[in-house]
């Protein structure tokens, strides 16, 4: 059986707690391999290291720090497919899928590669009679990214990108389900030329997210995963005195008014509700349907499932592959199968598949939802797309901002007034127009409102900057300096 062990000091360190977790195969159902689950006495230690690394790694120059990133953007461009198969084989999406996990993720890279325009601070000459006033921005210390199953190639690098490029060491406590994408970029990094010790991957459960969460030399906590865990690390690391950013969970709602393209419309739903399985924060999950299109378009969101192509990411047609686990599977067909008796109509039942090996699902389709229902009111997190029909636009405005989530929402519409409206109105984090997944690019910043994020700042981008520096200003006053000297060396930083 293959064992996935943790990454310290640019290699792979074996655990030593005794405790390891079961990795699945999800298009076959079996185990394919085992990882360890880290004891308080290896996070600890893992601390310890990224502590002592920091003294040298923030004073590393920022023309260093940004060479590294610009060779890890060149191998990661070069090792995509590769990284894509990992990915696919431990979480399940298809590989064509995983890709553009891929590719979103270096963008992250790439925004981190621009470090020494970034850190550039303010200056104010003359604040006072011979008085210069400075800001500067600097690394915390050691921090920790806490990530979920559902990208584990993309979420990593959102946080750590950016955070080693401003001068902090980084500890990734990567899901425990699909681990080995974690090891394939470290391993990246430590081709890129990052020193020891300045990136670790420890795997764990609640045992190690808890110490770190405790732990007095870890300054910041970057989560993401499902919104009960991200309140609970958001109180716990900010009780110890942490810096944190925890983004949760979602329910995103697409909003059609009538003079919408339907065929657009329909084509964008499917696209965004039924890529990944549904296991994405940013899938569509309720399609709110003004009345008078409302039959025509759960006809033709139904006319356009048959064609979904479900299958392991090997099927090189397969377009949506299994989901994470039996459970998760389980719990999202439940969805479905109490839906009529909720009062729901299911249009297209996708949970006879779920007698397969492995764990698949087919796409379902649920009209006539209504909050109260369960496969509405929670997050379902699976390949079900339900309907919700609205009588106008501001009932259906008013459905999104009443709803505990607040990650994505889109509107369709060719009535750019009515657009510009509710961009002004709605209470989301991002906002699509014509656009399903509004996935922010990498140079804005990504994160929802209410139950989706806790903490103050987003995610990457800008505010990812921020959140891994601390700011410092300096009021400054030199006799006028009478010292030089001559050299007629280039001027040069390194
Ligand atoms: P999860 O909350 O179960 O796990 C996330 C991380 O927390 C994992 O590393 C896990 O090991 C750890 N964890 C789990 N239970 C814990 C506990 N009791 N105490 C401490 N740590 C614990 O989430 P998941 O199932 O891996 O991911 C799916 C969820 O993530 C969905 O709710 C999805 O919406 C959300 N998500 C949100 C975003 C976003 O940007 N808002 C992005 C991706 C996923």
């Amino acid at each position: 059986m293959q064992r996935i062990s943790h990454w310290v000091n640019n290699k792979v360190v074996a655990g030593t707690s005794g405790n390891v977790g079961k990795v699945y195969n999800p298009a076959t159902g079996e185990v394919q391999a085992e990882v360890d689950l880290a004891s308080v006495a290896e996070v600890d230690a893992v601390v310890a290291n990224a502590k002592e690394a920091f003294v040298t790694w923030r004073a590393s120059n920022l023309s260093r720090r940004a060479e590294i990133m610009f060779r890890m953007r060149e191998l990661i461009d070069a090792n995509r497919k590769e990284l894509a198969n990992i990915v696919s084989l431990e979480h399940g999406k298809v590989p064509s899928d995983a890709m553009g996990e891929i590719a979103r993720g270096l963008e992250n890279i790439e925004f981190a590669c621009g470090i020494p325009a970034m850190l550039k601070g303010g200056y104010s000459e003359q604040a006072s009679g011979g008085v210069d006033v400075y800001s500067i921005r600097q690394p915390l210390g050691v921090v920790a990214g806490i990530t979920p199953f559902n990208f584990p190639a993309m979420v990593p690098m959102w946080m750590f990108a950016n955070a080693i490029m401003c001068g902090n060491t980084f500890i990734l406590k990567p899901s425990e389900k699909d681990p080995s994408a974690a090891m394939f970029v470290a391993d990246l990094l430590r081709q890129a030329g990052l020193p020891d010790g300045v990136f670790s991957v420890l795997h764990g459960d609640k045992v190690s997210v808890d110490r770190l969460l405790e732990h007095k030399d870890v300054q910041s906590i970057s989560f993401v995963g499902s919104t009960p865990i991200a309140k609970y690390v958001y109180e716990t690391g900010t009780k110890n005195g942490k810096r944190v950013q925890a983004l949760g969970g979602a329910k995103n709602h697409m909003l059609v008014l009538p003079d919408a393209d339907l065929d657009m419309a329909a084509d964008a739903a499917v696209s965004a509700a039924y890529g990944s399985a549904g296991e994405r924060c940013m899938a569509v999950s309720v399609v709110l349907a003004v009345d008078s299109i409302a039959d025509a378009l759960v006809d033709k969101l139904k006319s356009r499932i048959p064609n979904i192509k479900v299958g392991p990411g090997t099927d090189p047609v397969a377009e949506m592959g299994p989901l994470i686990s039996r459970e998760h599977r389980d719990k999202v067909a439940s969805f479905v199968t109490n839906a009529n008796a909720e009062g729901a109509k299911v249009v297209v039942d996708g949970t006879d598949k779920a007698k397969d090996a492995g764990f698949f699902l087919n796409p379902s389709l649920i009209d006539n939802v209504k909050p109260g229902m369960k496969c509405y009111d929670e997050e379902i997190f699976g390949p079900v797309l339900t309907v919700m029909r609205v009588k106008s636009y501001q009932e259906g405005l008013d459905t999104i901002n009443a709803n505990q989530f607040g990650n994505g929402t889109a509107i369709f519409t060719r009535d750019g007034g009515v657009a510009r409206q509710f961009q002004f109105d709605v209470q989301v984090g991002m906002v699509g127009i014509n656009v399903p997944i509004p996935v922010p690019v990498s140079y804005y910043s990504f994160g929802g409102w209410k139950a989706s994020l806790f903490g103050d700042q987003h995610m990457y981008g800008p505010e990812g900057i921020n959140f891994f520096t601390r700011g410092k200003v300096v009021t400054s006053r030199w006799p006028d300096p009478r010292t030089s000297s001559v050299n007629l060396g280039f001027p040069q930083n390194r």
